[in-house]
């Protein structure tokens, strides 16, 4: 008897033939389980609700989406000087957890919480800059903070962890390659006969970190990168590397740095990368307060000193800017990608997701050009430089708080996908840029609930144990 696909579980028992015998219609439905993840990324925090019917539970591809909610407000770690504020933000989305879970349900769903980049500079600045103890102590206070909030909840809460970087990218590779459904289970017949399918390597730009995560046959000569997986009993020898201050918005903050800088921190500068038109003002705080342009502050640092920046639309000195962001000539090893870390040559497909997807989604249907090659993405940074704050405004007036900024992150992704990754003319084809999969966001927190679940059976425990970071 063939198994009703899971999406049947889902139709509206209307749709049911009114003639089909009792038997039939009396047969138990698979029962259907949820997971909650939190995702406390830099920028924002997003919930995720997923589901999968239990009787499938060590399928691969058979989790979805049920649901999702964005936060309100910033980051959590944004709240470092008022921790409670961020275990109350959460709780506009925990009410709708709490209603789209059917109730029995509640104290079965397991509940997580993972924070990214945001708080692993939050613990940086403990380390590298202040020499006390109080940033630690913040970042422990919010992950306190949201710890009672979700505690309080009638979920099974399982935890408020900070991410590394590495477990960041692997389970971002995880979610995309089992939505995908590259993993596949073979019985002890199949391996004889049917070789392992390609994996899909994944890129993720996020806020303040940026991740690349590939399956390669190549020796991986920095072991910190190097992860050997066991994935429903086949061996995945996987390169991840994430780049802490190369998200979207430190990346911002590093390049109004650079700008100040050659403009000699005086209080009106010009900035090559906003679009011409374009001016706002800003205290130095708002850019140097953060462990990734901590040592670039100016001699006499005054966190309040207003700058008024204007944009002057100038695609090539841009360039120049965004370039000087990264290190692309020091390498002690046979490869690298930039600052010296170490990559192997690219193989296989990707996926880029996260802000790779929203730039390149911009450049396609706002500025309706194609982004087929290394020279689209680079003609069409150069063409966002060059449009005015007027027309960029006429073009996407919904989108008026990204639009000063794409400049910069086009000019970004093109150096970083390049330059940086060593895409060219053959490899860029192979990247798809999408967010999600089906109805399914791509990004860590499907593979992080996988994983601690036990959902993807590899050995005992599971394939990745703790996270340290
Ligand atoms: P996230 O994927 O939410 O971690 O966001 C990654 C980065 O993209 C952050 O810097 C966000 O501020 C930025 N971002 C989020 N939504 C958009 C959007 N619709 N357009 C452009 N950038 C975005």
């Amino acid at each position: 008897v063939k198994e009703p696909h899971f999406s049947d579980l889902s139709a509206p028992a209307m749709e049911q033939d009114p003639i089909v015998p009792d038997t039939v219609q009396t047969e138990p439905k698979a029962e259907v389980k949820y997971g909650i993840v939190l995702d406390a990324g830099s920028s924002h925090t997003a919930m995720f609700v997923y589901k999968w019917p239990a009787d499938k539970e060590n399928d691969t591809g058979i989790v979805s989406q049920h649901s999702m909610c964005d936060v309100e407000g910033g980051g959590i770690s944004s709240y470092a000087k008022d921790p409670p504020a961020a275990g109350k933000s959460l709780k506009q989305c925990l009410d709708q957890a709490v209603s789209d879970v059917p109730r029995e349900r509640h104290p079965l769903t397991p509940l997580y919480l993972g924070a990214t980049a945001g708080m692993r500079l939050l613990n940086e600045a403990l380390l590298c800059v202040s020499r006390s103890l109080t940033n630690s102590m913040a970042s422990d206070s919010v992950l306190s903070a949201v710890t009672s909030t979700l505690k309080s909840y009638p979920f099974d809460f399982r935890g408020a962890k900070i991410l590394s970087g590495e477990d960041e990218g692997l389970f971002g590779w995880v979610t995309a390659n089992y939505l995908l459904e590259n993993f596949i289970k073979y019985g002890w017949i199949g391996q004889w006969f049917r070789p392992k399918r390609p994996t899909l390597g994944a890129m993720d730009l996020g806020g303040a970190s940026t991740q690349i995560t590939f399956e390669t046959q190549k020796r991986i000569e920095d072991p910190q990168s190097g992860v050997t997986l066991r994935l429903y009993g086949q061996t995945y020898r996987v390169y991840t590397h994430s780049f802490l201050c190369y998200g979207r918005d430190q990346i911002l903050r590093r390049m109004f740095s650079k700008v100040m800088q050659a403009g000699g921190y005086k209080t009106n500068v010009s900035n090559p990368c906003w679009p011409k038109g374009y001016q706002r003002n800003f205290m130095l705080q708002d850019v140097y307060n953060s462990p990734c342009t901590a040592a670039e502050k100016p001699d006499s640092y005054d966190p309040q000193r207003t700058i008024g920046m204007d944009g002057s639309g100038d695609a090539a000195q841009c360039r120049l800017h965004v370039d000087s962001l990264f290190n692309f000539t020091s390498c002690g090893f046979s490869s690298c990608s930039f600052d010296g870390v170490f990559q192997p040559d690219l193989s296989g497909n990707f996926i880029a997701f996260s802000a790779f997807f929203y730039t390149v989604d911009f450049i396609q249907t706002v500025m309706k050009r194609r982004v087929a090659s290394p020279d689209d993405l680079n003609s069409a940074a150069e063409a966002i430089c060059s449009t005015s704050w007027t027309e960029l405004r006429l073009k996407a007036p919904k989108q008026e708080k990204w639009l000063p900024d794409y400049c910069t992150v086009a000019n970004f992704v093109y150096l970083l996908i390049t330059k940086g990754y060593h895409f060219d003319e053959s490899s860029f084809p192979n990247i798809a840029f999408q967010k999600k999969a089906g109805d399914t966001s791509i990004g860590w927190a499907l593979g992080y609930m996988l994983n601690l679940t036990n959902m993807i059976p590899a050995d005992e425990a599971g394939f990745r144990k703790g996270a340290n970071y």
